[in-house]
């Protein structure tokens, strides 16, 4: 494949009188396909917008396989990275063999035998000397091979050694025929493709391999020389043509990390860009925390509050004072006191005569912060309501006219909240609880009529700094890192099932020396064909069996409102010793005097899930008492051994990791960061809707540093050019405008 010479080119078009030199070829090809239909097929002429199909080395078929893997045209193919490489190991001597281990070894072929197995396959064996060891190399129906094999040829072979009672035997090694006396040259990494059923690896490469000489020269380069040169990033050429096909492993890598920061230096821009229209363009009502608000406030406040806490308060009034709109992250584990931190937020718009809203994931935990705020302002002229999906209709009104007039000046709800026909008088602050609780991190728009709200999200689940910026735009983060004086310490047990006599037993001391026990199931009602622990089940059983003597409560997500209240409250009073519940009580629920937690079958949570439901129970100063229950896992599993009595041993690894972190370990920092590791951003954040962008090549949890570089390259950029007009920079505006401009709403700057 040729591609002609651009000479040639201009010479079909020429009679074309709208055509002139100035066009780039690539831009005259639509034409040249519409008059010579034929022309193009006879000189493969490449662009990047060609059907993937329309390449001549792909085709009809293949070009439907590689339709499966989203490439589409030719560019596509271009830019579909392999996802590692193999690498040829160094050629080694067989005094150097070690079994089970992968290598490559020149050998000289001195039989070749084939016959077919017992489960008819067809198997070729080749007896092979290698510098005096004797290696059995066997292929299963693959008898083509045959062809390329003689004996008293010499070959590099390489693959994982067995030790057989006879001698060294390779299953399936991939072998390179050695002419002459020649040694065996480096070998170049080969790159490993993403690959679909009926699609070859071998195809694979040779597809990219075929048309990278084409596609290359047309792609354009995105970064400025400068950032280039002062980054080590090679161009986009060599660029291109390593990551595939690199000389060596350092040249793939650096290939590797140039389209990794480029990806994460267009995100970056759009973050900034984001930023700086907000700015622009949104005036926020300042309130400021003057002396006396802020005494005042404090005074309020049920408790003596911790250093973190007034930091954190300290940060959001210095945000809170000017007109932009703040944004900003606090995070600190279950239970280190972030609702206080709240409610000063809120408390300090109300001092300025404006409303503030929290909105709740679910809608037991809205009404205990209506609770909480209206026990602690009872006293005041602030006003509270509670915002909920499913109020009788003439109460939601009443309430909307209400808020829409002013005189409730603190809402708390739940997503009803951003229900559009809520109309705010004055708002001035956004306060969304445990946000990783609702998935989608998108702002929380509330309607208002003036100016744009302050924003406050809070997170038990600390978010790596990379991610939040990310996830959220570009907050601002409070951390909140010890947790209030007089704790008690919490107890951790993972159990199985067998144990569990045993267990209520203890928890019916607990209850006996005037504590309060949760008991939490993974399902609401039971199901036929699962034994997996239900609410209703568990309560039915608890209350005939080893508690009759005990009051229970029931609670569940599909229960009403006021059901939930009532139950809650009475828990709450202590008219309960124990509340049976689904994981509804994993967020945010507050009774300090219960001290002791069930997890039936605890593997169906993640770590995250399991250490916010401990969070329940370390509130008070008594010490904490939490079960994990589980059948899951009976023999632990060692690293490195299987264990036979387990039907899926990568799963078992996985919930051994987990229950065993959430046993050693009660810091939710350390925990989130392994959650993050054995699960992935997108879990961590709740679903695939997180709000994080899904990035080709680039990965936010491995890439930290990368981040940051492509944050700082971005502010240098900016700073040096605020509207990013420099023409070098025209096509990563480009880049950045196409791919995130409708996602983050951002105008066309440049
Ligand atoms: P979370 O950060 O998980 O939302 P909460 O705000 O619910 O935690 O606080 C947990 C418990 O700690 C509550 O019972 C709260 O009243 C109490 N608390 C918060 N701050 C302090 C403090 N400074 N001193 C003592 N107790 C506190
Ligand atoms: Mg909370």
């Amino acid at each position: 494949m040729r591609r002609l010479p651009n000479k040639g080119i201009f010479a079909i078009c020429s009679h074309k009188p709208c055509l002139n030199g100035k066009i780039r070829a690539v831009d005259h090809f639509p034409i040249v396909n519409r008059l010579f239909p034929r022309v193009r097929k006879l000189t493969s002429l490449a662009r990047l917008s060609d059907r993937i199909e329309d390449l001549p080395c792909v085709g009809a078929l293949r070009g439907k396989l590689l339709r499966k893997l989203g490439i589409r045209r030719a560019a596509d193919l271009l830019f579909f990275f392999p996802r590692s490489y193999e690498e040829v190991a160094q050629v080694q001597r067989s005094s150097e063999f070690v079994e089970n281990t992968r290598v490559s070894f020149v050998a000289t072929v001195v039989e070749i035998a084939e016959r077919v197995t017992q489960s008819g396959k067809h198997m070729l064996g080749v007896h092979t000397i290698a510098d005096g060891a004797s290696v059995r190399l066997i292929w299963y129906n693959q008898p083509f091979r045959k062809n390329d094999l003689r004996t008293g040829q010499r070959l590099l072979a390489t693959g994982v050694l067995r030790s057989t009672v006879l001698n060294w035997e390779i299953a399936q090694p991939s072998i390179v025929p050695l002419t002459g006396t020649e040694l065996p040259k480096g070998q170049e990494p080969q790159p490993i493709y993403p690959l679909t059923e009926g699609l070859k690896q071998s195809t694979m490469r040779h597809m990219i391999r075929d048309s990278l000489a084409d596609l290359i020269p047309l792609v354009e380069e995105a970064l400025p020389r400068d950032l280039r040169q002062q980054y080590e990033l090679p161009d986009i050429g060599s660029a291109l043509r390593d990551i595939h096909f690199p000389p060596d492993m350092d040249a793939a890598m650096r290939a590797v990390r140039r389209f990794k920061i480029q990806e994460l230096l267009v995100l970056q821009l759009a973050i900034a860009m984001q930023r700086r229209e907000r700015e622009r363009t949104s005036i926020a009502p300042a309130c400021e925390p003057t002396g006396k608000i802020h005494s005042r406030i404090l005074n309020r406040l049920q408790f003596q509050l911790t250093t973190d806490q007034l930091r954190a308060i300290d940060e959001i009034g210095r945000d809170m004072s000017r007109k932009l709109p703040m944004n900003r992250l606090l995070q600190g584990d279950v239970g280190s006191g972030k609702t206080v931190v709240a409610q000063y937020a809120m408390l300090l718009c109300v001092a300025h005569g404006y409303q503030a809203a929290l909105m709740a994931p679910t809608e037991v935990l809205a009404r205990q912060h209506a609770a909480t705020l209206q026990r602690s302002l009872s006293s005041s002229r602030v006003r509270v309501g509670l915002v909920t999906g499913n109020m009788p209709k003439g109460a939601r009104t009443e309430l909307q006219r209400a808020i829409a007039e002013g005189t409730i000046d603190l809402i708390v709800g739940t997503q009803a909240l951003l229900s559009t026909a809520l109309t705010f008088h004055s708002l001035a602050l956004v306060i969304v609880d445990e946000q990783h609780k609702f998935g989608v991190m998108q702002r929380a728009h509330l309607r208002t009529d003036q100016s744009q709200p302050h924003y406050l999200v809070l997170s038990a689940t600390p978010i790596p700094r990379t991610i939040a910026m990310t996830a959220f735009g570009d907050l601002d983060i409070s951390t909140i890192r010890t947790k209030p004086a007089g704790r008690a310490p919490v107890h951790t047990y993972v159990t199985t099932k067998d144990q569990l006599a045993a267990w209520w037993r203890f928890v019916d001391e607990q209850i006996a020396a005037g504590r309060q026990a949760y008991v939490i199931t993974p399902r609401v009602a039971d199901s036929e064909n699962s034994d997996v622990a239900s609410a209703e089940g568990i309560f039915a059983e608890l209350s005939s069996g080893p508690f009759q003597h005990r009051s229970i409560g029931l609670l569940h997500g599909r229960m009403t409102g006021e059901q939930k209240e009532q139950v809650l409250t009475d828990f709450n009073d202590a008219q309960l010793d124990i509340l049976v519940a689904t994981t509804v009580v994993e967020v945010g629920i507050d009774v300090p005097n219960a001290t002791v937690m069930t997890i039936l079958d605890a593997d169906r949570l993640g770590l995250s899930q399991l250490h916010q439901l401990r969070g329940r129970i370390s509130r008070g100063s008594h010490s904490g008492f939490v079960c994990a229950v589980t059948d899951a896992v009976t023999t632990p599993v060692i690293a490195g051994q299987t264990s036979r009595n387990l039907a899926d041993p990568t799963r078992s690894v996985e919930l051994n990791e987990r229950l065993r972190a959430f046993e050693s370990s009660d810091d939710g920092f350390e925990l989130a960061e392994m959650d993050l590791r054995l699960r992935g951003p997108g879990d961590l954040l709740g679903t695939s809707q997180s709000g994080l962008p899904t990035l080709r090549i680039a990965n936010l949890v491995d890439d930290g540093p990368l981040v940051e570089l492509a944050r700082q390259m971005a502010a240098v950029l900016l700073q040096a050019d605020p509207e990013l007009s420099n023409p070098e920079l025209s096509r990563l505006v480009q880049q950045t405008l196409r791919r995130y401009g409708k996602s983050m709403q951002l105008s066309d700057v440049g």
